[in-house]
């Protein structure tokens, strides 16, 4: 998000702003932005009107935009949602839900179509989306990372914010630069502060001063393992089964990547700290939930790979909630716009949330 937004402020606003990027890592991306499917929502799933949907759907299209433009490696691959005998109702809600969000392009398959397709992939009735695609993220972030630095962003890496201060009509901020014990302490002042800290922006806006501290939602960490394919992809598509109740995921999925490694995951899992470990012990769970739509999956197939954690603002037990960035208008504090709960769909809605937040900034 941090790195959309620069871009987004640095190529459309006047010269007379300069934009620090800060960065706590030694680089940018280390974090949620370079652990996930990497896949290019349509928007079908969020509920109509919230922001979810909106910035996905808008998101979307940008994102098309803007890797056509710069040479983002990306591919609409298409996806195939894909329902068992019970679930029939849930995928004719899946179809309805995305005609209200404004998602193009997303119709009914026989399961005939979809055993031309997808010989290996069982189903009693599917949907296909074609506009569902991948990218590759680390080439999307290196590519707005150097737009905004060639437009004039400075970026700041190894920075930790540790403290922001309004004063008058800025924000003194704290940092602290350096690693292996020699830290420096540095202050400066800003005019507008973005607190985009991902896993982190919670505890961030607990350092704010004078910040209504009941308007910081509560932080849960939920991660999401994947498993990796051996050998050669079975499919061409990306296939999804029909989401879990209450949308704590969207199901244990098949994707592929720009170079064509088959992944499932990511599973769902409320943890307590940040701990990104793949449970060799989670492959039965994998197992079963994958050989629903492709029952020729072998255990032995199935290797751990990376995890992802999404910085949810739902308990178990509650709903999805929506992302929340506040500005002004909630808690009072000018030139101050705070993202909370950006899980997915915020790598295709990035473009997006870069705008609405400029936009909230009033420039
Ligand atoms: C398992 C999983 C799968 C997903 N799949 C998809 C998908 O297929 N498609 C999709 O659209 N979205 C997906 N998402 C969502 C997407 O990955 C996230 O919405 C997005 O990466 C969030 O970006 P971010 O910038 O908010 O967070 P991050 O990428 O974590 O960036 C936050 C940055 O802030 C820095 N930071 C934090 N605090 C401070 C501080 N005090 N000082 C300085 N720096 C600080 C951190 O070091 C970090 O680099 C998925 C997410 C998960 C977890």
């Amino acid at each position: 998000m941090g790195l959309a937004i620069a871009e987004h402020l640095a190529t459309t606003q006047p010269a007379s702003f300069s934009i620090l990027l800060l960065e706590k890592n030694s680089a940018a991306g280390q974090e949620t932005s370079s652990r996930n499917s990497e896949v290019i929502h349509a928007g079908i799933y969020y509920p109509v009107n919230s922001l979810k949907a909106r910035l996905c759907v808008e998101g979307r299209r940008l994102l098309y935009q803007y890797c056509a433009q710069h040479d983002v490696p990306h591919r609409k691959v298409g996806k195939f949602i894909v329902a068992q005998q019970d679930e029939e109702e849930a995928l004719a809600q899946i179809l309805r839900n995305a005609a209200a969000n404004g998602v193009e392009e997303l119709t009914p398959v026989t399961t005939k179509e979809l055993q031309r397709h997808e010989p290996l992939v069982r189903a009693s009735h599917a949907l296909f989306s074609s506009e569902t695609g991948i990218i590759d993220s680390h080439a999307f972030m290196d590519s707005l990372l150097w737009r905004a630095q060639s437009a004039g962003v400075q970026f700041v890496p190894n920075t930790t914010v540790t403290r922001v201060t309004p004063e008058g009509s800025h924000f003194v901020v704290s940092t602290t630069s350096g690693s292996h014990g020699a830290e420096e302490v540095f202050k400066f002042r800003c005019s507008r502060f973005i607190n985009a800290g991902g896993l982190h922006a919670n505890d961030l806006a607990t350092r704010i001063d004078g910040l209504d501290q009941t308007l910081v939602p509560r932080l849960y960490l939920v991660r999401g393992c994947y498993f990796s394919l051996n050998g050669k992809a079975p499919f061409r598509h990306l296939i999804y089964p029909v989401p879990e109740k209450a949308q704590k995921g969207l199901g244990i999925h098949a994707t592929l990547d720009m170079a064509g490694q088959v992944r499932f995951g990511p599973d769902v899992e409320y943890i307590d700290t940040i701990d990104y470990h793949v449970a060799d012990a989670r492959r039965e769970h994998f197992l079963q939930a994958v050989r629903r739509y492709y029952p020729a999956l072998q255990p032995e197939q199935l290797q751990p790979d990376y995890a992802g954690i999404r910085p949810k603002l739902s308990s178990p037990e509650a709903g999805a909630a929506d992302f929340m960035i506040q500005d002004a208008s909630s808690h009072l504090l000018p030139g101050l716009v705070q993202l909370f709960g950006i899980e997915s769909p915020g790598l295709t809605a990035a473009l997006a949330i870069a705008k609405h937040t400029g936009d909230l900034l009033e420039l």
